[in-house]
């Protein structure tokens, strides 16, 4: 049983001790997440320390990912109530003015906003439960409609889906972060409210400007305007994450599946792994067992066949995130599984042109029935490049450079092995043998040769 789909771990309280996290990775982490928005420094790095040395141990290629905050947006604080109703088609303003709010207004702190914001424009609060239409845009005072109304707290944070927003991608917050992030080495920084190909571009530099480390880039898709903009951003990037917390508040919930669709359609063309995250076995924080609706949403994942899914606050601060990284590896494995069993319909490699060498490579694993493709990976552009044609035959990639195997750790079927040895020996057999193969086909990529090899 192989399980082609890779696990990305959030890693919180409860997974943090040394036994928990080796226990998650032997469960099947292929990419530990460290969330930014929650600690930050030296004890962000006391984990990405522990988790290298736990993939040294294990000798399993695990990649870290560091995930920045990014802008997202409070509103100021109350009165001595803390909260206030908000009754639908009441009027509420939102202002530069730093004293505590009331039922009548409260302060809106970024003026970049404030500028950013049109008659028309939804803002959205507690979750989208909270909307307010604008009516007027003054310099220092935004009017606005109760369209949806409950209760508004102090320093919640809010969505405007309608709204392109000019401001930086990373924050003061955020600079300090990746400033340090980035002294760890991490394989991949996935950002937060991308809205343009220029945001990427903007942290690939401020990265390149402080470390010549490789550091892969993942744009989080989570604003309306990252969806319509999907293929400049993805281009710009390296991944693609579909965050689909935020995404369910700034865009109608029932597009979400389709826009989760699109999306690891359009990055296929464009050779760009794809991580589904969020709320994927959330019912698992407390309960032992996953809900069947759960288990639907990982199985589609897998038959999506996206790179990776996602654990959040069940691994975070769940009651047993060992359970749960478990849990998931069995429904990926046996939903990849089921994909090989139904195979692939080639006419679907959509809008590659024929005359591709990563479709040439496939298809001659596909027609020779092979059981491995294995690659000698200089860098990480091949095998994703062949990963992403989506040939469901496992892809072992032999890497001479422990920042090339964690890399492709997050990649689907990919099975990464960091060997100086194999990758100087170049023996396809040698590096079968480590995954049980023993005779049959396979596909070898070195460089630019392709070959056919058959093991007795
Ligand atoms: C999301 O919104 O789905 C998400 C992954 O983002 P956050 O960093 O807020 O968890």
């Amino acid at each position: 049983m192989t399980r082609f789909t890779k696990i990305t771990a959030s890693i919180g309280p409860s997974s943090e001790s040394k036994e928990v996290l080796t226990n998650m990775i032997k469960a099947g982490v292929n990419v530990c997440r460290l969330n930014f928005s929650h600690d930050t420094g030296d004890i962000q790095g006391a984990k990405i320390d522990m988790i290298r040395s736990i993939s040294a141990e294990l000798g399993k290629p695990v990649a870290v990912l560091i995930d920045i905050q990014g802008p997202k947006h409070r509103i100021g604080i109350f009165e001595t109530e803390n909260h206030y109703p908000l009754k639908i088609g009441q009027k509420f303003i939102l202002d530069s003015d730093p004293t505590p709010g009331n039922e009548t207004r409260v302060q809106l702190p970024d003026s970049d906003v404030m500028r950013s914001l049109s008659v028309g424009d939804k803002i959205l609060l507690n979750d989208g439960k909270i909307e307010l239409r604008v009516d007027a845009v003054f310099d220092d005072k935004i009017e606005t409609t109760v369209i949806r109304g409950d209760e508004i707290w102090s320093r919640r944070g809010f969505n405007l889906p309608d709204t392109d927003i000019d401001t930086e991608i990373l924050t003061p917050k955020d600079k300090a972060d990746l400033e340090y992030a980035i002294t760890k080495n991490p394989d991949w920084v996935a950002v937060s409210f991308v809205q343009r190909a220029e945001d990427i571009a903007f942290v690939r530099d401020f990265i390149a400007q402080r470390t010549s480390h490789p550091i892969k880039i993942i744009a989080k898709i989570e604003r309306p305007n990252a969806v319509k903009r999907i293929v400049d951003i993805a281009t710009a990037a390296d991944g693609i994450m579909i965050a689909r917390g935020d995404l369910a508040v700034e865009m109608p919930f029932e597009q979400v599946p389709a826009i989760s669709r699109q999306i690891i359609r359009e990055c296929r063309k464009l050779n760009r792994p794809v991580i589904m995250a969020t709320q994927m076995l959330s019912s698992m924080v407390h309960s032992e067992f996953p809900t069947r609706a759960e288990i639907s949403d990982v199985a589609n994942a897998a038959y999506l066949r996206t790179d990776a899914t996602m654990t959040s606050e069940e691994t975070t601060i769940g009651d047993d995130p060992v359970n749960v990284v478990d849990t998931m590896n069995k429904i990926l494995t046996f939903s990849d599984m089921d994909t090989i069993a139904n195979p692939y319909d080639w006419s679907r490699i959509e809008n590659v042109p024929e005359n591709d060498w990563s479709r040439s490579v496939s298809s001659m694993a596909y027609l020779n029935k092979v059981n491995a493709i294995v690659v000698f990976a200089r860098d990480t552009d091949i095998a994703i490049q062949i990963s992403c044609r989506r040939p469901d035959i496992p892809i072992i990639a032999v890497c001479g450079d422990q920042v090339i195997a964690n890399q492709l750790a997050l990649v689907r079927g990919i099975f990464p092995i960091y060997d100086n040895y194999l990758f100087g020996q170049r023996d396809a057999f040698n590096s079968v043998r480590q995954f049980g193969i023993g005779t049959g086909k396979l596909v070898i990529v070195d460089d630019d040769k392709i070959s056919l090899r058959t093991l007795d």
